[in-house]
């Protein structure tokens, strides 16, 4: 599909994007960032996204999307240039077998990092994906870390 002319935009607030939104599963709310509250729509990024819930079968609840640079920083080691200032990158909360299922799904879909948030409470555990590669400036991927 073509949404955004394939072009990640940045958008001051959710109520910005332009609708028809042709994510089903998801709301471009879930995507803003805690910070100053913009979103960074990547449309191919979110092709990926919506087709990993197509195959999931489940909800998904995004815990982080887009971060802005200055947020991202106060809660990031990876400062203003971390994968969630990127707008292809999120958290979903998730834990056990349905966390099992949504990173084998992840990795045949093209999801190239994955970080791994499985400790204390159960609300607390979390996925990271993103589909970032070297060129973007991301390091090595495919790459899978823990927190
Ligand atoms: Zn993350």
């Amino acid at each position: 599909m073509t949404y955004l002319d394939n072009k990640p935009t940045l958008f001051k607030s959710p109520k910005d994007v332009p609708m028809p939104w042709p994510y089903k599963n998801f709301k471009p709310e879930e995507f803003a960032s805690n910070g100053n509250g913009e979103v960074l729509v990547v449309p191919s990024f979110m092709d990926k996204l919506q087709l990993l819930r197509d195959k999931y079968g489940r909800p998904m609840l995004i815990s982080s999307g887009y971060r802005d640079p200055a947020y991202n920083s106060r809660v990031s080691s990876t400062g203003t240039k971390g994968p969630h200032t990127t707008g292809r990158a999120v958290d979903v909360q998730v834990f056990g077998k349905k966390a099992f299922a949504l990173i084998a799904l992840a990795g045949a879909l093209g999801f190239t990092g994955c970080g791994v948030a499985q400790k204390g409470s159960h609300r607390a555990r979390f996925i990271h994906l993103d589909d970032l590669m070297p060129e973007d400036g991301h390091s090595i991927r495919p790459w899978i870390w823990s927190y």
